[in-house]
């Protein structure tokens, strides 16, 4: 009897669970052993992430058993640590372990960019995972209960410095400046003595974003105390302190990093060709030379070919590339060679900035406050309903739309 060809799928993000979705609702288990593999036992949803950071959404809300959403009779599910592809070998070197496969699907998410910027990883937050944000979270909490210990008063501990006004950046900011006047009650703090700071290098926050828009959160922000430092790159990170390039110190016990991303370092480590640890993958995503490794998600490049740039690194993204590449695989496993082309379906962008607040875009359509905020919630619970259909949109969704 033929063994069935093995699938391993690394990675239960955005991209990864939906692979694993798709293959199961497609009956794929009967052709083919599927393995995921992911570090820990739960999915959580890096798009809610700057929530639990500022404190304003319990962390649970944002993640999920793999086992509730994914059936570990058909898919097999193996908790553990990639640390390196063997793709000449077809194996999968894990921090416990090592894993054979027929078909590979990368989709390891990726980790924040310092650009080599002194001081980043030793002295810097970032907002990438359930645990560190948990750690921001408690660490603000603790800045503020610290304060009234001292007699006399440290103001570094009440200055948060928030690295990059991307999106990521930019919700942080929008949460926390939401969150501030809850801690300064909690605490007895006057609002006043806190500081916030949102530091960009380019001369606009969210560039590249409509500038209406961008306005529209600015005004908004620097409403609710955030003040801005445009044009402004930090050049290091110390113990207690930014330095930024115009030579001003701002000293801070908080500086939370979102100056963008980079694919996860597995990549590199495994000797893919790649461009900040993303790999240019092929039309039907499939790494150039190796027709049985899929890279999907973050650690994959594809070019919008109208401007000749990146598109850049979204769960929309992530989520429309799983689509694709179940889809090859089925192909592949019924014996077919033509392989589906991924083509972006880009909706539209929207952020949140804390509260009912948002901004978005979606098609020529600009959103502000209250009704982008909306449309943020339904996006939320859209990608709940792909993955577990209603059940999931009930028990973790965001359903306070108004
Ligand atoms: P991820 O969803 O990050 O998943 C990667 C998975 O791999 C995780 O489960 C991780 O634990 C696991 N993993 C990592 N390393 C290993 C390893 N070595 N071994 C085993 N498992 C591993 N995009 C949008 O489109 N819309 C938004 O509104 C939006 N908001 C965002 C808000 C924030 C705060 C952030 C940080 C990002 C946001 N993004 C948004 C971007 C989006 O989150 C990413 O593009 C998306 O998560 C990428 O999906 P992925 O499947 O590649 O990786
Ligand atoms: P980003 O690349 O979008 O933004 C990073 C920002 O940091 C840029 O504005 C950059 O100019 C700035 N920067 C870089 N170096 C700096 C320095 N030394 N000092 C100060 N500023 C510096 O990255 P991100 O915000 O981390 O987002 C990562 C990805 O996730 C992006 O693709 C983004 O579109 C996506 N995302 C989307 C949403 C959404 O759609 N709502 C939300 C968050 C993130």
């Amino acid at each position: 009897m033929n063994k069935k060809p093995k699938i391993v799928i690394l990675g239960a993000g955005y991209g990864g669970m939906m692979t694993a979705s798709r293959l199961q609702k497609a009956n794929a288990y009967q052709d083919a052993d599927i393995t995921l593999v992911n570090k820990h036992n739960y999915h959580y949803q890096t798009t809610w992430l700057h929530e639990p950071a500022a404190g304003t959404l319990h962390h649970d809300r944002t993640r999920m058993k793999i086992d509730k959403v994914i059936d570990t009779n058909k898919i097999q599910f193996i908790k553990d640590s990639v640390a390196e592809i063997k793709k000449d070998e077809k194996k999968v070197i894990l921090e416990k372990g090592e894993l054979d496969y027929d078909y590979l699907v990368i989709g390891l998410g990726s980790e924040p960019e310092t650009f080599g910027i002194p001081g980043v990883k030793e002295h810097a937050f970032s907002i990438r995972s359930v645990n560190s944000v948990r750690l921001i979270r408690e660490h603000i909490e603790y800045m503020f209960a610290n304060y009234n210990k001292q007699e006399e008063k440290h103001d570094d501990l009440l200055t948060f410095v928030v690295a990059g006004a991307g999106f990521t950046g930019i919700e942080f900011v929008g949460e926390l400046s939401e969150r501030i006047p809850e801690l300064c009650e909690e605490y007895d703090i006057a609002r006043e003595k806190v500081k916030l700071y949102s530091v960009e290098a380019a001369p606009t926050a969210l560039p590249g974003f409509d500038e209406e828009l961008v306005e529209y959160a600015m005004n908004l922000l620097e409403s609710r105390g955030v003040e801005f430092k445009i044009n402004t790159p930090i050049k290091e990170v110390q113990d207690g302190a930014v330095l930024l390039a115009d030579g001003e110190e701002i000293k801070s016990q908080t500086i939370v990093w979102t100056t963008g991303v980079r694919g996860n370092p597995v990549i590199e480590k495994s000797g893919f060709e790649a461009m900040r640890g993303r790999v240019k993958v092929e039309k039907d995503l499939r790494a150039p030379g190796y027709d049985d490794v899929f890279i999907i998600g973050d650690c994959a490049l594809i070019i919008n070919e109208e401007i000749n740039r990146p598109y850049p690194p979204t769960a929309q993204i992530a989520i429309q590339q799983a689509y694709t590449c179940a889809n090859n695989l089925k192909a592949l496993l019924a014996g077919k060679t033509d392989m589906e082309e991924f083509k972006p379906d880009i909706k539209g962008t929207v952020a949140s900035l804390g509260g009912k607040e948002a901004i978005g875009k979606v098609g020529d359509r600009k959103l502000y406050g209250n009704s982008a905020s909306a449309v943020k919630k339904i996006i939320d619970n859209r990608y709940l309903f792909l993955l577990g259909g209603m059940p999931l949109v009930l028990k973790k969704g965001k359903l306070n739309i108004f």
